[in-house]
């Protein structure tokens, strides 16, 4: 049985305005208080793991340490099966020091082209969230959740971030650059993984 959260305040383990803003109003009906880790002055840990699950579990550890609070952190990428996982935890730093995303798109479809994959059915790939609840005496309660799809080319819509106008969810005819934000959100990989970690440490017992 997971640990339940008790109450009180959450520190949520990101710098990224808009993951905390995003955790914090889904947590919002289950009165939960929220600290950014930048509100308290926490350093940003190097994600030095080699799975999502460690990279997340890292983040939220470093900050429950440090601010003697249970602390919330989230860990995501895409996978793209035709390049053997990539860029999955290195999703981020596909687009270099200055975020250009324009650029780690390019980078996805040359190495794709590279790797001489041209098909639909070839470009099959997926996002990942983890979300990691830990507190601070080490213990965490991690939970993944996947979103299906494909890559396409060129990329599509200006909606959303990152690679999300090269992919498109699977059944759909849509990108996620092009779907309204509160569609992806029904069905993404971070919606998933939020409805276990809310079952399993934040909505009451039935
Ligand atoms: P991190 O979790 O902060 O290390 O970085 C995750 C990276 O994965 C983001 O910077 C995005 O590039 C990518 N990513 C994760 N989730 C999504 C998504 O929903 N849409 C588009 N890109 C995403």
């Amino acid at each position: 049985m997971a640990r339940r959260f008790p109450g009180g305040e959450l520190v949520v383990a990101s710098h990224n305005e808009g993951k905390v803003r995003e955790i914090r109003e889904l947590l919002l009906p289950f009165g939960v208080v929220t600290r950014s880790a930048a509100e308290l002055g926490l350093p940003e840990p190097e994600e030095t793991g080699t799975t999502f699950v460690a990279n997340a579990e890292l983040k939220a550890r470093a900050a429950a340490m440090a601010s003697g609070k249970i602390a919330l952190a989230d860990d995501s990428g895409l996978v793209v099966d035709a390049l053997g996982g990539d860029p999955g935890i290195y999703s981020a730093r596909w687009a270099g020091p200055t975020k250009d995303f324009s650029l780690a798109m390019q980078k996805v479809e040359d190495a794709l082209q590279k790797a001489g994959v041209v098909t639909p059915v070839q470009r099959t790939a997926h996002f990942v969230a983890v979300l990691s609840l830990c507190w601070p005496d080490g213990h965490c309660e991690s939970f993944e959740g996947k979103f299906f799809g494909a890559v396409v080319w060129p990329p599509r819509g200006l909606n959303g971030f990152g690679y999300d106008p090269m992919f498109l969810p699977g059944g759909h005819t849509l990108t996620c650059g092009e779907m309204e934000p509160a569609a992806k959100h029904a069905i993404s990989h971070r919606a998933v993984a939020f409805r276990q970690l809310v079952a399993a440490c934040f909505a009451p017992r039935g």
